[in-house]
C-alpha cells in the first residue's frame, strides 16, 4: 500500500455494533520494568470489547494509567472512544468512512487505534479468516526481539542478556538514562561481542549531551534508539549528523506525517512502529511503507501489551516491511498469566509463529479476564 491508496480493508461495511463495554484490566508484571522516564510493576490496560451479530472483537488501548510514556491515559482514552469516536460509528458506513469520520479528532491517537484494532478483529472474524489476512500478508515467522529495562546494578544486566541470549532472541534491547549508558553498555558488548545489541534512552538526553552520547558509537550498536526528547526531531537530525550509529525515533513520531519530517530532516535512519502510538495498523502499513521506499528500516515496537494487544503486534508484522526484529517477547517474561490463551513463546530458532484462527487469532480466556478486571462498563 502507499500513503494514497486506502488499504482494502478501509472497503469493508462495518454493520450494526450491538454492543460496546470498556474493561480495565489490571496484570502484575514479574518483574518491575525500569525506564530513564518511570518504573511499572503493574500493567492496567484499557480494553474495548465490541459485539456485532453474536462475533466480538477486541481492541487494547496502549496507554498507561500515567502520562509517563505518552500524554494520553488509559482515562483519556476512555473519555475520547466514549463522546467522540464512539458516537461515530454507524451500520451503513464502510471502515474507511468511520475512520474519516473521526479525523477530526486531533492527536489521541491511542484512543483512536483502540477502536480501529477492535473493528479490524472484528472484520477478519466476521469473513473468519486471520488478521494478518485481511492485511492483505501470508503468515510468515516473526522474529522475536527483548527489551531489558535498566537495572540496578551491571551484573543483573548481564544476566539478563546471557537468559535472552539462551532464549534465542534475535536482538537485545538495553534501556540506558544518564549514569547507566556508556559502562553499562561497554560491558554487555564486552561479554556478548556479535550480539544485535541496541540501546533506547525514552528522551533522557539533551544535545548539549552530544560529546556524550558519542562515546556510544564504539560499541557496533544497531541503533539508539530516542535519545533526545520526545517531542524533538529537528535536534536529532543535528545527533545523528554527528553520530555513526544510526538513530531510532519512537516517542518522537505520532503519524505518518512525522516519520516523513524525520526521515526527510536525517533526524533517523530507523523508526520505531508502535501501531497503538500512531492510531492503528493502517496507519503502521503507511509508515512502513513510506520508509521502505526511502531506505528507512523500521519495526514494531511494544508497550508491555496484554495478550490481546500482542496478537496484533504480532500480525502487523508479517507486512514485509517491518525488516526489523521487534520489541515481541514471550508472554512469561512479562505475565504469570495473561487474559489470553495461547500465550506467546519462541522456537528453538527464537520465532514467533503467528497465532491462527480468525481475527487475532487469540482466544481471551473468560475466567483469567473476570480474575483481572478492575472495571467493566457498558457504552454501547
Ligand atoms: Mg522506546
Amino acid at each position: 500500500m502507499t500513503a494514497e491508496t486506502p488499504h482494502p480493508a478501509e472497503g469493508r461495511r462495518l454493520g450494526p455494533i450491538d454492543r460496546a463495554d470498556f474493561i480495565t484490566v489490571r496484570l502484575p508484571f514479574v518483574a518491575p520494568f525500569g525506564t530513564s522516564i518511570h518504573t511499572w510493576s503493574v500493567k492496567e490496560a484499557l480494553l474495548l470489547r465490541l459485539e456485532s451479530g453474536g462475533v466480538v472483537g477486541w481492541g487494547e488501548c496502549v496507554a498507561d494509567p500515567d502520562p509517563f510514556y505518552a500524554s494520553e491515559t488509559t482515562t483519556s482514552a476512555a473519555h475520547i472512544l466514549r463522546a467522540f469516536l464512539l458516537p461515530c460509528l454507524a451500520a451503513d458506513q464502510s471502515l474507511g468512512e468511520l475512520l474519516h469520520r473521526i479525523r477530526p479528532v486531533r492527536g489521541n491517537r491511542m484512543a483512536k487505534a483502540t477502536l480501529e484494532n477492535a473493528l479490524l478483529d472484528l472484520l477478519a472474524k466476521r469473513e473468519e479468516i486471520p488478521l494478518h489476512a485481511l492485511l492483505g500478508f501470508p503468515a510468515r515467522p516473526i522474529p522475536s526481539g527483548i527489551s531489558l529495562g535498566i537495572q540496578e546494578a551491571i551484573p543483573a544486566l548481564l544476566e539478563g542478556v546471557e537468559e535472552a541470549v539462551a532464549k534465542g532472541y534475535h536482538r537485545v534491547k538495553m534501556k540506558i538514562m544518564k549514569g547507566k549508558d556508556v559502562a553499562w553498555v561497554a560491558a554487555v558488548r564486552e561479554r556478548f561481542p556479535n550480539l544485535p545489541l541496541m540501546a533506547d534512552a525514552n528522551g533522557d538526553y539533551r544535545l548539549e549531551d552530544a560529546e556524550h552520547l558519542l562515546k556510544l558509537d564504539a560499541f557496533n550498536l544497531m541503533m539508539i534508539e530516542q535519545p533526545l526528547s520526545y517531542t524533538d526531531i529537528a535536534q536529532h537530525a543535528h545527533l545523528q549528523r554527528r553520530m555513526a550509529t544510526p538513530l531510532c525515533l519512537d516517542e518522537s513520531i505520532h503519524d505518518l506525517d512525522d516519520a516523513l519530517s524525520a526521515v526527510e530532516l536525517g533526524a533517523c535512519r530507523i523508526i520505531n512502529i508502535k501501531q497503538g502510538r500512531v492510531g492503528g495498523l493502517l496507519e503502521s502499513l503507511r509508515i512502513a511503507s513510506a520508509c521502505a521506499e526511502r531506505g528507512i528500516h523500521v519495526w514494531s515496537g511494544g508497550m508491555d501489551e496484554t495478550g490481546i494487544g500482542r496478537a496484533f503486534n504480532i500480525h502487523l508484522q508479517t507486512a514485509p516491511d517491518f525488516t526489523l526484529p521487534g520489541d515481541t517477547s514471550e508472554t512469561s517474561r512479562y505475565f504469570k498469566e495473561d487474559i489470553v490463551a495461547p500465550p506467546v513463546t519462541l522456537d528453538a530458532r527464537g520465532f514467533i509463529a503467528v497465532p491462527p484462527g480468525p481475527g487475532i487469532g487469540v482466544t481471551v480466556r473468560e475466567d483469567l479476564l473476570e480474575k483481572a478486571t478492575l472495571h467493566r462498563e457498558r457504552v454501547i
